[in-house]
């Protein structure tokens, strides 16, 4: 007879990581965002589109740290361009040839990102783009649409996760609900929370609210409002309080800068007098930064002093993150992004044809190379519909986790970014595993 200590399963490398890290590292991991139980798999390395892990599994990476790798790991332009680079030296604090190239590299693809300055992240780049409203404005609230997220600003973080009941009846807006603990109540009056699909709303709240906000910072397809792209109506609600009222009108791309050559502004008609970029622009390495025309960045010049508002930090423009988001561009040329949103859309077309034709309750939204997967058959619009049901709230982790069994990473909501080392057999492999695994849970 076998004792109970011999019938277990030897501990697997990613486990012992995880009791290693828990001693020192409060929860056993650095990332919220992309914790699932029992844990993660630990990350050995990468090579293009898989993740090889620590017990040597090869897993292909949807998840690709949070949108960022367009390329998908280890993409040897990138590789070149970072070993090229570290031979010079890593951080001057002097101005190099690297940012104007990222910089120009930004403008070339769409005029009105004319000017930029980089910062280190997504976070960093939302709070000055919303220090730079409220410095050239002289105002300093602003409005967000409800469950829409920027970093963890806290302005930008307000409402991220507020729930259906959470409204504000006297003014008829969904509640500014704090996130963080320890929110400043300042920080829940200067914002202004938007219904994501409901222009009517949208119009009255802005009426009212508009002469008193710096900025209203909208993704017109965000990720957490469902991923289906803002109603145009809404849009047209906030570009006609901007003119009204002088608001401008900050556009979050930090993830869906990836859907065209030129970002997402210009797919849905937006003029931002701010852009927040991040994630693919740094090709892997820690990225954010605000672009913008002249006149609007001009309330980031220091050339004749103290700017309006400073934007700088030690390792801003750093030069190892400038190389390598001038290749990860240089090689996401208009070729490279229709081919991966093409892909993108066949993955969507066969996951949702292999859901209707098996009578699932399931549909993938999303655009591009994005993808979310959305369990039940009402219609999502926005953040409330997106919000998964109690019994969906259950399933979503054990498909999950079915699909992660089947070798595939997804993010811990089911939802996904393609790079460009991914093809056919890929997208064919990502639809199967979730047809099975939905497949598994509804039966
Ligand atoms: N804005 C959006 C739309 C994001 O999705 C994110 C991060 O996922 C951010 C801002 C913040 O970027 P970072 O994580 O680089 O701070």
């Amino acid at each position: 007879l076998r004792n109970n200590t011999e019938m277990e399963a030897p501990m697997t490398r990613s486990a012992a990581a995880f009791l290693r890290e828990q001693r020192v590292v409060p929860g056993g991991s650095m990332r919220h965002a992309s914790w699932f139980p029992p844990h993660p798999p630990y990350a050995a390395r990468g090579e293009g589109c898989w993740i090889v892990d620590l017990d040597n599994r090869r897993i292909l990476d949807c998840a690709n740290n949070f949108f960022s790798l367009v390329h998908g790991h280890a993409f040897p332009p990138i590789v070149a361009a970072l070993t090229d680079a570290i031979a010079n030296g890593t951080a001057f604090g002097l101005p190099m040839e690297g940012e104007i190239a990222l910089a120009e590299a930004l403008a070339a693809r769409n005029p009105r990102l004319a000017q930029t300055r980089f910062c280190n992240s997504g976070t960093e780049a939302v709070m000055a783009a919303i220090k730079g409203a409220r410095g050239t404005t002289g105002r300093h609230r602003i409005a967000k649409f409800e469950g829409c997220y920027h970093g963890s600003y806290d302005h930008a973080e307000v409402s991220l996760e507020s729930k259906p009941e959470e409204w504000d009846d006297a003014a008829g807006n969904p509640a500014s609900i704090a996130y963080a603990k320890g929110t400043p109540p300042a920080v829940l009056a200067d914002t202004v929370v938007l219904p994501y699909a409901d222009a009517d709303r949208c119009a009255a709240i802005l009426k009212r609210e508009g002469p008193t906000l710096a900025a209203i910072i909208l993704d017109p397809q965000a990720s957490k409002a469902g991923m289906v792209p803002m109603p145009a109506e809404v849009i047209a609600a906030v570009k006609e309080a901007c003119r009204r009222d002088g608001i401008l009108l900050i556009v979050d791309e930090v993830v869906n800068f990836r859907l065209g050559l030129g970002g997402i502004s210009p797919l849905f008609g937006l003029e931002p007098d701010f852009v927040t970029l991040g994630k693919i622009i740094g090709g892997g390495l820690p990225v954010g930064a605000v672009s913008g025309p002249a006149e609007r960045m001009a309330v980031f010049n220091h050339a004749q002093g103290k700017p309006k508002v400073a934007l700088g930090g030690t390792f801003s423009a750093n030069p190892l993150t400038m190389a390598a988001g001038l290749a990860s561009l240089t090689h996401y040329d208009e070729a490279a992004v229709a081919r991966l949103n093409a892909l993108g859309e066949a993955l969507r077309q066969r996951v949702n044809q292999g859901m209707e034709a098996a009578g699932l309750p399931c549909r993938m939204a999303g655009a591009g190379s994005l993808f979310r997967l959305h369990l039940g058959a009402r219609k999502v619009a926005d953040y409330r519909s997106a919000r998964p049901l109690p019994a969906e709230t259950e399933a979503l982790p054990r498909i999950h986790a079915a699909v992660l069994e089947a070798g595939i990473l997804l993010t811990p909501n089911c939802s996904g970014a393609l790079s460009t080392p991914m093809g056919e057999a890929q997208v064919a492999q990502i639809a199967d595993a979730l047809i099975q695994a939905v497949t598994a849970e509804v039966r």
